[in-house]
């Protein structure tokens, strides 16, 4: 953070009161004109035989103001704005000076238009108390030298009845000037060094958000080598092994899944936060894309009791849409819904938004209700949030990072849609998800893949089996699939919901068995 009075902190004030300088030397141009004139109204009465010489000075003061008015838009008047201000006050007092002299001298009721003059002038043009200083003392001088010159002073009182009132007008305006001006000095601090701090702040941040990136990206390569070899044992691939090690293989499985996922999902947070996240297009049939990964957490739902189901509204065309990241969307709505609801139901609805407004194009919905715990109302703003959780405490109930949310917000943002929360504690909560349906009009420089329509996915637990037998030797090693989530998902609740590791589907019957299958088992 800025020293408090570093060169930069005094340098970025001077700059700041140069460029103040130039808005209120404007101001004080356009009040002196128009108060110049008005005072003019008072000429005719006060001192009808200097009319013509009094409306020429203040002529000369309206002609002067604007020309500084001008001045104040030009380079060197805007270098100079604090030179130009000077200048306007001095205009103004000086002319109300010679008024003085050209009137009565120092009987001269005119003599109060000086003080007012200075008073406004502090008012709407403040200047330090130095240049209010020299200010006041130019004019001082111009007021007082041609009285004490002439020297035909016939009433003393009153002169220094004046004096003195000028001279306590002049100690107010340059003391003043010089304590609104620490007092500025201290606000400008205070912003300066809380924007610095802001400025620090933001750079630490992306340090951090890089470190982060980084070792997740180094976390991730060992373990996607260590995934490989589990699933090729837990799909059997290295002929049977016994009840007890395939126990362990499936727990170490699931948690390196689980792992991947986390590392996945704070990869994505921190490509939206350095702005380096990609859009991949290609074409979705939103039906079938929702059906699909709805039936992959089926299993999971029904373990839990909780009847998850797809309404699809007729009408959605086919379009174009990222697809990682809306499965991602769809996977950690749904996923948040089966963890957050313990009974009742999860509906998936897709299809056409209907507002009337075809102003910003079509856009089809795809929403998640659940019959689950709820978000608090005061939670409810905030939960796209990152890292919000209603419950942050090391103790919850329910585990999470607390960036889901934040990626579904991201993802579908990047996509240019919206996602709307409604929710009520202990009756339930609903994402909706507002997608563009031309995306790829919106966003043309966006990669686009060649159309290719996916085979209509079989969703029978053999097939998700078979699959993932598949999928972490011939696709994607890195990402994890809905399916593999659904499975996980799966098997983490068969080990959280004291079901026992047969009952959550670790082992069927079409997989192998090792000796251990017979053997008796001793509790301790
Ligand atoms: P995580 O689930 O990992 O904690 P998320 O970003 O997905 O993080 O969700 C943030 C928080 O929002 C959750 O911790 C939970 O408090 C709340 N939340 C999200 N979805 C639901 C839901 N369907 N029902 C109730 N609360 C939810």
């Amino acid at each position: 953070m800025t020293n408090a009075m570093s060169p930069e902190l005094v340098q970025a004030f001077e700059n700041e009161q140069i460029a103040k300088a130039q808005r209120d030397t404007r101001i004080g141009a356009i009040i002196a004109s128009i108060l110049f004139s008005l005072f003019g109204l008072l000429d005719p009465f006060v001192y009808p035989e200097h009319l013509s010489e009094l409306l020429t000075i203040r002529g000369g003061v309206v002609v002067a103001s604007l020309a500084i008015f001008a001045l104040s838009f030009t380079t060197p008047g805007k270098q100079h704005s604090r030179v130009l201000g000077m200048i306007l006050y001095l205009v103004s007092t000086l002319s109300i000076v010679m008024m003085v002299h050209l009137t009565e001298g120092y009987l001269s009721p005119y003599y109060a238009g000086i003080n007012l003059a200075l008073i406004v002038f502090v008012a709407i043009l403040p200047l330090d108390g130095l240049r209010a200083g020299i200010i006041c003392a130019i004019t001082y001088a111009a007021y007082i030298i041609p009285i004490i010159v002439m020297g035909n002073v016939d009433d003393v009182a009153i002169l220094l009845n004046n004096n003195f009132f000028f001279l306590s007008t002049i100690v107010l305006v340059v003391l003043s000037s010089h304590f609104a001006t620490r007092l500025r000095f201290k606000e400008f601090a205070a912003r300066y060094n809380l924007a610095q701090a802001n400025e620090e702040l933001k750079t630490l941040d992306k340090l951090k958000s890089d470190f982060f990136a980084n070792v997740s990206h180094e976390v991730r390569t060992p373990l996607t080598s260590i995934l490989a070899p589990l699933q090729a044992f837990h799909s059997g691939d290295f002929g049977e092994i016994t009840e007890e090690q395939e126990k362990i293989v499936a727990q170490m499985y699931r948690n390196s899944l689980k792992l991947l996922d986390m590392i996945n999902q704070m990869l994505d947070f921190s490509r939206f936060e350095a702005g380096k996240a990609q859009l991949r297009l290609s074409s979705v049939d939103l039906h079938e894309f929702v059906d699909d990964t709805v039936s992959l957490f089926q299993e999971v739902a029904q373990q839990k009791g909780v009847e998850l189901r797809s309404i699809t509204e007729p009408g959605v065309p086919e379009i174009f849409l990222d697809r990682d990241k809306l499965e991602r969307v769809l996977t950690n709505l749904l996923r948040n819904a089966i963890k957050f609801t313990e009974e009742g139901s999860i509906t998936v609805r897709t299809g056409l938004v209907e507002d009337g407004s075809q102003e910003s194009g079509q856009r089809v919905f795809m929403e998640v209700e659940d019959t689950g715990i709820g978000i608090p109302e005061d939670h409810v703003p905030h939960i796209m949030e990152r890292f919000r959780q209603v419950d942050s405490s090391s103790t919850r109930r329910y585990e999470g990072t607390g960036l889901g949310l934040t990626i579904v917000n991201e993802s579908v943002n990047f996509m240019h849609g919206i996602v709307r929360v409604w929710s009520e504690e202990s009756v339930g909560s609903l994402f909706r998800v507002e997608l563009p349906t031309n995306l790829e009009e919106l966003v043309p420089e966006a990669f686009r893949e060649r159309r290719k329509r996916e085979r209509r996915r079989s969703v029978t637990p053999e097939s998700i089996r078979e699959r993932r037998r598949r999928t972490r030797r011939t696709e994607d090693f890195v990402q994890v699939a809905a399916d593999e989530l659904a499975l996980m998902e799966k098997e983490m609740l068969g080990a959280d919901g004291n079901h026992s590791q047969e009952e959550s589907g670790l082992h069927s019957s079409d997989e192998p068995r090792g000796p251990a299958e017979n053997e008796d088992r001793i509790l301790l």
